[in-house]
């Protein structure tokens, strides 16, 4: 019957959600050939579910070698798939819940592909950062005989291990400090903070960002490449009927290029971005370790990048690790290196040893 139905998807719903919770998950995705490589052959073997194969081929003969995810999404996976397996982890921030979403992989593997879409952005090949915000709309919607909620984004950078707001209008580079502050729950209190209610005002901040984020950019120096980008978004939900206030948050992280940067090959202010870089991947990757070994301290503040997540991961806070894989021979050594990483984080269980504010 209909309330049976209904009882049913109740507790689907729950049950993901439990899922979710206290544990860092990881998608794989795989980007296709780009037009003018097509004639490569690709070094992903094989997928299957959660599995993926890569082919090794070495100077000793054909290896391989597989690696265990809780999704893998091969190249003919489309924005909306993607986005629809990611729903109810992005909806649990209406119910309070902390999230956090990052983007890993070397450069041009697709981080951004999957984070906003490609350059020519439509309604079919926009990435998460539209699609999530445009489902909270709609499922606030759906909910307001019972709640009403308030829905703002904050958009920051950081590079160099300095953050910048992305949403000013003027175009002023002011130095943004993080706090952690649990009264306001805004990390990085002087950061533009802009209410959306529509899917439109969504697309007109995205631009201003996108807009801000290429000042400084140069052809050769494509800045994009090695800044972390954050969208946030924060939620507070008014229950109309007991007047209790929730409050979620959501990080969706575009993080810089994982890719390792020979020292002897680059200088000067090169050398200092991927010094940098190293440093704040590495340190999300003691974090994520800290708390998988459940210690009492955790390295937060030894990066920008997790001083600003600290409330998003760890705890009852639900994260999403998405790494992005790009098929090409010439990728291989950054390719396994990616997987490996991946792979330690999969095997993660986050411990309620962090309080969540
Ligand atoms: P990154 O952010 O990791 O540097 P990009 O997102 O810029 O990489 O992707 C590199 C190129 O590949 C871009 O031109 C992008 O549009 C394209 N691309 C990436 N992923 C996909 C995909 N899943 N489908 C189609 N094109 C993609």
């Amino acid at each position: 019957s209909g309330y049976h139905r209904v009882l049913e998807e109740n507790r689907k719903l729950y049950n993901q959600v439990q899922d979710l919770k206290g544990s860092i998950r990881v998608y794989c995705r795989v980007r296709p050939f780009l037009s003018e490589r097509s004639s490569y052959v690709s070094t992903v073997e094989h997928i299957e579910d959660g599995n993926i194969t890569i082919s090794t081929p070495s100077k000793y003969g054909k290896g391989c070698k597989s690696f265990t995810f809780n999704k893998v999404f091969g190249q003919s996976v489309t924005q909306a798939e993607v986005f629809s397996d990611m729903q109810p982890l992005i909806r649990s921030v209406l119910d309070g819940y902390n999230v956090c979403i990052f983007a890993y992989g070397q450069t041009g593997s697709g981080k951004t592909y999957t984070m906003v879409g490609p350059k020519d952005l439509t309604e079919k090949n926009q990435g998460v950062n539209y699609r999530a915000l445009g489902d909270l709309f709609v499922l606030a919607e759906k909910r307001k005989d019972n709640f009403r909620y308030d829905v703002a984004v904050q958009m920051i950078e950081i590079y160099n291990e300095q953050v910048r707001d992305l949403l000013v209008i003027d175009g002023s580079n002011k130095r943004l400090e993080i706090h952690n502050s649990s009264q306001t729950g805004l990390n990085v209190p002087d950061a533009s903070l802009m209410p959306v209610s529509s899917t439109s005002d969504v697309i007109d901040l995205m631009n201003l960002g996108q807009r801000n984020r290429a000042v400084g950019a140069t052809a050769l120096n494509d800045r994009s490449s090695r800044s972390h980008s954050c969208l946030t978004v924060h939620v507070q939900g008014k229950d109309l009927t007991s007047g209790t206030i929730l409050r979620g948050c959501m990080h969706l992280v575009d993080l810089a290029g994982s890719e390792r940067v020979n020292k002897s090959e680059v200088t000067g202010g090169r050398l200092k971005e991927a010094q940098h870089i190293n440093k704040s991947l590495s340190a999300l990757g003691d974090v994520i370790a800290s708390l998988a070994q459940k210690n009492t301290h955790v390295p937060y503040r030894n990066s920008k990048l997790t001083q600003l997540l600290q409330d998003s991961l760890g705890g009852q806070a639900k994260t999403l690790m998405f790494v992005h894989i790009s098929p090409e021979p010439d990728a291989l050594a950054e390719t396994i290196s990616t997987l490996k990483f991946a792979e330690r984080v999969a095997t993660v269980e986050l411990g309620a040893a962090q309080v969540n504010k």
